[in-house]
C-alpha cells in the first residue's frame, strides 16, 4: 500500500496514522496528523501534535531528548492503544529513534500490510479495510 511508504503519515507521538480506522475510512476521510489544516476529530486539539517543544526544537517526533518524555499525555494515549489495539506509541517511538525512520516505515509497512490482498489492516478495528481480513497476532 503506498500510502504506508509514506512518512508523513507517522504522527509526532508515534501513532501510524496509515492505519487509523479515521484516515481509512471511505468517507469524512482524515489525511493524518501532519496535515495541520484538515486533520480532524480529538486530533486537531492533541497536545502532543500541538507540543511546544516539538516546535521550538524542530523534533519531528517525540523524543527522550525532552525532559518529559514520556509525559503524561503520551502515557496515556500508549496505555489506552497498549490495552485497546496492542500497539504502542512509546514503543514505535523508541524503534523510530532507534531504527531511523525509513527503517520504522519499511517495518510498519510489512505489520500492518494484509496477507491475503496486501491491503492496510486498520489498528482500531483489527481487520483488512480491503478484504476484511483479520490480523494475524504475532
Ligand atoms: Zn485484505
Amino acid at each position: 500500500m503506498e500510502s504506508l511508504n509514506r512518512f508523513s503519515l507517522i504522527a509526532p507521538c508515534g501513532m501510524n496514522c496509515g492505519v487509523c480506522m479515521t484516515y481509512l475510512r471511505e468517507k469524512n476521510k482524515c489525511p493524518g496528523c501532519r496535515d495541520d489544516k484538515n486533520v480532524l476529530g480529538y486530533c486537531r486539539k492533541c497536545i502532543i501534535k500541538n507540543c511546544e517543544k516539538l516546535k521550538e526544537n524542530n523534533w519531528k517526533f517525540c523524543s527522550n531528548k525532552c525532559e518529559k518524555f514520556p509525559c503524561t499525555r503520551l502515557k496515556n494515549l500508549d496505555k489506552r492503544y497498549r490495552t485497546k489495539y496492542n500497539m504502542s506509541m512509546i514503543e514505535n517511538l523508541n524503534n523510530i529513534e532507534q531504527l531511523g525512520i525509513r527503517a520504522f516505515v519499511k517495518n510498519e509497512k510489512m505489520r500492518w500490510s494484509c496477507s491475503e490482498c496486501g491491503g492496510t489492516i486498520c489498528v482500531h478495528k483489527g481487520y483488512c479495510y480491503s478484504c476484511g481480513e483479520k490480523k494475524q497476532q504475532n
